[in-house]
This record gives structure tokens, sequence and C-alpha cells, in this order.
């Protein structure tokens, strides 16, 4: 699996949030599916369209990630 990369930092771990504030630890693919790095971690009520950097103060939509197979960088 490819992994998608920041866009500042260049890291490819991110975590989103849900409601409570509680954080999930994810990756991204190439197809732009959000995967969490604990297969036992539920995405459900989490919000997939904001990603936070683990490296940096970077945050956005998934689409705005490095190394989609939409663009080659
Ligand atoms: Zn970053």
């Amino acid at each position: 699996m490819k992994k998608l990369r920041c866009p500042q930092c260049d890291i490819h771990r991110f975590y989103v949030r849900n409601e409570q504030y509680d954080k999930v630890l994810v990756n991204v693919d190439e197809n732009y599916n959000v995967i969490p790095l604990n297969p036992d971690d539920s995405l459900v009520d989490f919000d997939l369209s904001t990603l936070y950097c683990l490296g940096c103060s970077w945050s956005g939509s998934p689409k705005k990630l490095k190394g989609g197979s939409k663009k080659i960088y």
C-alpha cells in the first residue's frame, strides 16, 4: 500500500477526531482511503474530511496530501 504524505513535513501519519475530540491515528492510501493504524480502532463517527498531521501543524483534506494517484510529484 502506498501512503500519502503531509504536504509540509512529508510524513505519513495523521490523526482524525470526532465530536468528543477523541483521536485515532491513521494512514491514507493512494486512493484517499483513511485507514486506522490500529486495525481494532473504529472510524465510525470520526470526521474523515479533516486530517491532522502528527509531525507539524498541518491539517486539511486527504485530497491535499502528496503522492496521490491523480498527480505525480
Ligand atoms: Zn506535517
